[in-house]
């Protein structure tokens, strides 16, 4: 138990049902993640639940990168954005506007928000995004949905946030199991028994002792856990391409009085400052860029 990092990512498989899944709690991430900002509790609760899932989508897919969730244009929430990476590092954070009653003034707002998925493969340079409009207040059934769609992989989520920690659960039918005359039977076994997963046990039992709680009966084959922590992949160069993509004309007018451009990372609060000496530079390395090619 004293080694049981406090934020970390578990692969198992239920055997005889023939099913993957994947465990995630975050504790110290989310402290980081949700220490940012002044968040209404229905907010931080949404955004925690959104961080665990993005961790937990991590667990089944292969890929060198980046996996984020957006929601935009949640009621009174612009934006809200959890990240994980396939380095275990995550991030998050939301932008909010007035008051906040619960999640059905966020999630069935009108018009309705959208849910983007997206894959940013740092080897390929590939990005694939999956869109889901967000047609009623359940974040977990939002997310079945998807991979339903995406992956036509019979999919159940169950999230949960509070007492300083986020986590998740998540089950896959495998196609062609070894038991396939039973699967559906098996399939509804597991759902059955995922749902009667209680928010508290998935936020403090002990991975071992949750799972052989939950499906004992199933042939629980647990990995090893995979740490996950806080983490911001800002960084000066890609401050300085914002910069860029603003113009010169913006950047200058953002110096202040003291001849400084300050940007601040809203994930991880670093503070880069530019002068107008590093402006030039910035613009100047532009000029040497290749041109874009012109239209005549
Ligand atoms: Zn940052």
């Amino acid at each position: 138990m004293s080694d049981l990092p406090n934020d970390f990512l578990h692969r198992f498989e239920l055997e005889r049902a023939g099913v993957r899944g994947v465990l995630v709690r975050l504790t110290d991430s989310w402290d980081q993640v949700r220490g940012r900002a002044e968040y209404p509790p229905a907010l931080a609760d949404l955004l925690g639940r959104t961080l665990a899932a993005s961790a937990l989508f991590t667990g089944n897919v292969k890929f060198d990168g980046a996996l984020s969730i957006q929601i935009k244009n949640a009621g009174p929430v612009n934006l809200l954005f959890a990240e994980c990476g396939s380095d275990g590092q995550v991030r998050g954070l939301a932008r909010w506007a007035g008051d906040l009653a619960d999640e059905s003034s966020m999630l069935g707002a009108q018009p309705a928000p959208l849910l983007a998925i997206t894959i940013d493969n740092r080897t390929s340079g590939q990005r694939y995004q999956g869109l889901v409009p967000v047609e009623d207040a359940h974040l977990a059934t939002l997310f079945e949905r998807y991979f339903e769609r995406s992956e036509q992989l019979p999919t159940r989520v169950v999230l949960a946030c509070g007492d300083g920690s986020c986590a998740g659960l998540m089950l896959q039918r495998l196609p062609g199991s070894v038991h396939a005359e039973d699967d559906a039977d098996a399939w509804n076994r597991v759902g059955h028994l995922l749902a009667s997963a209680r928010a508290n046990e998935l936020l403090t039992v002990a991975p071992e002792t949750l799972l052989y709680r939950l499906f004992h009966e199933e042939n629980v084959r647990l990995h090893a856990a995979q740490p996950l922590r806080f983490g911001c992949s800002c960084s000066r160069e890609r401050v300085a391409a914002m910069l860029h993509s603003l113009g010169r004309s913006e950047a200058e007018a953002a110096l202040r009085d003291d001849g400084q451009v300050e940007v601040t990372c809203e994930f991880c609060n670093t503070q880069y400052r530019f002068d107008r000496v590093d402006l030039e530079q910035v613009f100047r390395s532009g000029q040497d860029m290749p041109a874009a090619p012109t239209q005549h």
